[in-house]
């Protein structure tokens, strides 16, 4: 059960990449002992792991920080993680009151927010403007170009940031300061029909995040368009939404279906108790861009022709599948995995192995796997995304 055994007696626990057969050796140095620890899967990995499947791991620890008065950002793009050409993500944090800068840009921003609670804004192409106080568990989508602001409310917040392009850097967007800072400012006189000199105090360059005062109650900011608010809620409650639960876990799946104006991003926010696995499955529309909230785990990716690995993943990583690549995420741990597994799609949409063999001739599975009723009895027509059987669990490895 347990490949990771170290050198016994020695305090404190040193893994070693040796398995129980022998195969491998002592480790004597240079290494990164902590990173080793977190990684049982990669230093010992499991003997079906093959082939050449690319790194489809990234931690934001490992990325660069972005600091202002006001907030934080960092991210995990193209440039960090090469695998990843459908999704960019970005992980800020607004002091109360901090605010990330009246901008806009190309892609579609999807957004989850962690814990706080922010004050969002955007005004789209008919006039029509929206405004929305979001909490835990909350979201929000902004289509391409639709300009936006995100502000820190009393307690400040932490959310995570999704883009529909692997290339983008949330240094890079079009921002009202930049904007200003490099138009001419008779230009701007002529535009706004007043002298010159009233822009004699705007910022010289990009703000991106700035501290500001914690804003007032919501009815206290409200802008009457004569357009009216926008048609399609940018924003939705995506935990306060009733999930799928299994045994081991739940599933509460956000797309076009229940929050319309998602039509390029789908996903989902999974539940994955200790001791429960999310299931053996595929997703048949695009590649998934997973983030997660808490825990740790392992997942194991199929790449087919014989190639699969191994990744030990844990909160605060970015994991990534490509499109129909066979996977599952197993709790390795003694804390509830929360994670989100994104999409670039206007569906979530996944393929499970065992409900995919529940509704396939029994005599055509037996034949074609060699398996028997005890396997064959107990396959389920109904798909259960997180499993959890007694007496079924990842053993504990010494920590
Ligand atoms: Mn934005
Ligand atoms: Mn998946």
């Amino acid at each position: 059960m347990d490949n990771s055994e170290g050198i016994p007696g020695r305090t404190p626990y040193i893994p070693q990449p040796i398995r129980p057969d022998g195969a491998g050796g002592v480790d004597r140095g240079p290494r990164d002992i902590m990173r080793d620890l977190q990684n049982p899967d990669m230093l010992v990995p499991p003997v079906t792991d093959a082939g050449l499947v690319p790194n489809l791991r990234f931690s934001f620890s490992d990325t660069n920080m972005t600091l202002n008065h006001g907030g934080w950002s960092r991210e995990i793009t193209i440039r960090e993680l090469p695998i990843a050409t459908t999704i960019a993500g970005v992980n800020m944090s607004l002091t109360p009151g901090g605010v990330r800068e009246l901008h806009w840009h190309q892609q579609a921003e999807w957004s989850y927010m962690l814990l706080g609670h922010a004050r969002i804004t955007a005004v789209d192409q008919d006039g029509r403007n929206f405004i929305a106080d979001v909490g835990p568990g909350d979201l929000w989508y902004f289509p391409p170009g639709i300009p936006h602001s995100i502000q820190g409310l009393e307690d400040g917040c932490e959310f995570l940031l999704v883009f529909d392009d692997g290339h983008f850097s949330d240094l890079n967007t079009l921002s009202i300061s930049d904007w200003f800072a490099h138009t001419p400012k008779d230009v701007l006189s002529a535009n706004f029909g007043v002298p010159a000199e009233a822009f004699s105090a705007i910022p010289s360059q990009q703000v991106y995040i700035y501290q500001d005062h914690v804003p007032g109650p919501l009815s206290s900011q409200q802008v009457q368009s004569p357009y009216g608010t926008i048609p399609l809620t940018f924003k939705h409650s995506l935990l306060a939404q009733e999930p799928i639960r299994t045994p081991g876990g739940s599933v509460r799946i956000v797309d076009s279906s229940n929050f319309p104006i998602s039509t390029q991003i789908a996903a989902a926010l999974v539940e994955i108790q200790p001791g429960a696995m999310r299931e053996l499955h595929w997703h048949p529309n695009n590649d998934e861009w997973q983030y997660y909230l808490s825990g740790q785990g392992r997942m194991t990716v199929f790449a087919g022709n014989g190639a699969a690995r191994t990744f030990d993943v844990r909160a605060g990583d970015v994991g990534y599948v490509p499109f129909a690549y066979g996977h599952y995420i197993q709790n390795t741990g003694t804390e509830t995995i929360w994670f989100l597994e994104i999409f670039k799609s206007s569906r979530f949409q996944d393929v499970s192995l065992n409900q995919w063999m529940a509704l396939t001739p029994r005599e055509l599975v037996a034949s074609n796997l060699n398996i028997g009723p005890e396997t064959l009895d107990v396959l389920r027509k109904e798909k259960w995304p997180v499993v959890k059987y007694p007496g079924f669990s990842y053993y504990p490895r010494p920590r």
